[in-house]
């Protein structure tokens, strides 16, 4: 039986993606090979790789725009030091909300100046710092725009006329937004997009450019511009299947279309957390985020209970990360709404069996 699937990643991915990634793992195209046997160079595999980069830049609404949608390797974590290798040459500001940013920051300052213009550390990163400001004698700005472990999202991103670059990991393709505010868009694929392999990097090519440093072949964005991110072999299978994910975003109505879905899915789900006396949610209500909600128990012991029903009701990857404890309900796009409603309902027999 298919499991409920609330892993925080890699996760779910839409049942008609894994039918069609599975199909072409024997018979691609029907040409007679796998995918996975295939050169990338290959007419059949150019077309995906450049399917997957208009599809991506179409859907965020970045077409014609001076920006370039690459498909590389190292993971949203390589781009925590690539962003600083090709932008900063003195001072870079970054907002500190959660354990990905701590994670970019320590990057950055290998390669100069980091200010932490503010940080949610001071509560478990519970919630989204709202006023601070951003100097201005910077190279660019560094967010991360939804906090996959603790559940927060960012909802406004500060105006500044500096370069403003945001790892999106794990919320991109998940809801409407003006995407040409930022300059640096990043995300795993493993979140929201694909399988785990890929990382998409969307570049304004004109922020690029601006250091004096020698920047390695591979850690370099324009490298990857120039060859369309073939200039070494790309992780095929994981950009193909990202490549089918996209694709059925725009079939399902974009972007719109799966923000209206997840809103209903969050709602549903923060609306019996607030219910039920049993549980507390973890975020600040202001700053919750669609994808990622924690939540924990009034009193612990009932967890044996609780976990015992959700797993019995064919539910997968609801314990939260152990930096937060308790439990964390991963609602990425693929997630049905009657997945959400069975981890609901067994909140609700908690709630009657006590
Ligand atoms: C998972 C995650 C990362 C790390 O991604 P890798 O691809 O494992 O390097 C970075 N940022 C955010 C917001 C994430 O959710």
């Amino acid at each position: 039986m298919k499991k409920h699937n609330f892993s925080a990643g890699p996760c779910i991915l839409p049942q008609e993606v894994f039918k069609e990634a599975s199909q072409a793992i024997l018979d691609f195209n029907n040409s007679g090979l796998s995918i996975l046997e295939i050169s990338h160079r290959s007419a059949d595999f150019v077309s995906v790789m450049e399917e997957a980069q208009s599809l991506a830049l179409e859907l965020l609404g970045l077409q014609d725009k001076g920006y370039k949608a690459l498909f590389l390797q190292g993971g949203a974590s390589m781009q925590f030091l690539m962003v600083a290798y090709n932008l900063l040459e003195k001072k870079a500001a970054y907002l500190n909300t959660g354990t990905w940013s701590s994670k970019a920051i320590k990057e950055a300052k290998l390669f100069g100046g980091v200010v932490e213009v503010a940080s949610s550390k001071d509560k478990n990163f519970n919630y989204i710092p709202k006023s601070y400001s951003i100097p201005e004698d910077i190279d660019y700005f560094h967010c991360t725009s939804n906090n996959t472990i603790f559940g927060t999202q960012m909802k406004e991103f500060p105006a500044t006329s500096k370069p403003l670059v945001c790892d999106m990991s794990s919320d991109i393709f998940s809801r409407e937004m003006d995407f040409s505010k930022f300059d640096i868009i990043y995300a795993g694929a493993q979140k929201n997009m694909g399988p785990a392999g890929t990382t998409l990097v969307i570049v304004k090519e004109d922020v690029l450019g601006k250091v004096s440093r020698e920047i390695p072949s591979m850690m370099d964005y324009s490298t990857h511009i120039s060859k369309d991110s073939m200039f070494n072999t790309p992780a095929v299978y994981a950009v193909y299947v990202s490549m089918l994910t996209l694709r059925w975003i725009k079939s399902k109505g974009g972007i719109k279309a799966m923000e209206e879905l997840n809103n209903k899915k969050a709602e549903l789900l923060y609306s019996e957390v607030d219910r039920n006396p049993l549980f507390k949610g973890f975020a600040a209500k202001e700053d919750r985020s669609p994808m990622n909600a924690t939540f924990n128990l009034v009193d612990e012991s009932h967890k044996d209970v609780f976990d015992k029903m959700w797993k019995d009701a064919g539910v997968n990857g609801l314990n939260g990360h152990r930096s937060v404890g308790g439990y964390r309900a991963s609602m990425y796009n693929a997630l049905p709404l009657e997945s959400v409603q069975v981890v609901v309902d067994c909140m609700k027999e908690l709630e009657r069996k006590k």
